[in-house]
């Protein structure tokens, strides 16, 4: 394992893991930004109140939730 080998979400190619972007979490190869939009649109609670938490923060501008669509 080396540190230059950086993981890349398999949806965005955004880098995985980076402590400034709360959205990097890495989610099985998949960052937390592109899964937690797919589990709340498919209905998972948690997932639809933290995605809903980022966005009020400002996190997702362009995550629209689901009661509102
Ligand atoms: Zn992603």
């Amino acid at each position: 394992m080396t540190n230059e080998a950086a993981t890349h979400c398999g949806i965005c190619r955004r880098v995985l893991d980076i402590l400034a972007d709360p959205l990097s979490t890495d989610c099985g190869g998949d960052c937390w930004g592109c899964v937690g939009e797919i589990e709340a649109d498919i209905g998972w609670p948690e997932s639809l109140a933290q995605v809903r938490k980022e966005s009020d923060a400002g996190l997702r501008p362009d995550w629209i939730d689901p009661v509102r669509r």
